[in-house]
C-alpha cells in the first residue's frame, strides 16, 4: 500500500514538473502538422490546435485555472474610477 501510494505521488509530482518545464505538447489530433486531411485531396486547418501544432497540457491548463481563481479571490478589488 505504501509503495503504491509513493508511486502515485511520484508520478503526480513528475507530471507537475513536466507541466512546469514543458507546458505545451504536440497536438494528438494532427500529430503536430497543424493540418488534417478531410478528403482525398482536401486539407483543412486542425480544429483542436487551430493550426498551431501544439496544445497546452491538461495539467498546465488546470494549474492556470487554479492560479486564476486564487488571483481573483485574494487580490483586492480595483477601486472604482473617479467620475468626471
Ligand atoms: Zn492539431
Amino acid at each position: 500500500m505504501l509503495i503504491a501510494s509513493l508511486t502515485a505521488l511520484a508520478t503526480l509530482a513528475g507530471y507537475a514538473v513536466l507541466c512546469a518545464i514543458q507546458p505545451f505538447t504536440v497536438c494528438r489530433k494532427c500529430h503536430g502538422t497543424g493540418a488534417r486531411k478531410v478528403t482525398r485531396h482536401g486539407v483543412k486547418v486542425c480544429r483542436r490546435c487551430h493550426g498551431q501544432r501544439y496544445r497546452l497540457r491538461a495539467g498546465r491548463r488546470l494549474n492556470n485555472h487554479g492560479r486564476r481563481i486564487h488571483h481573483d479571490g485574494t487580490r483586492p478589488n480595483p477601486s472604482p474610477r473617479p467620475r468626471p
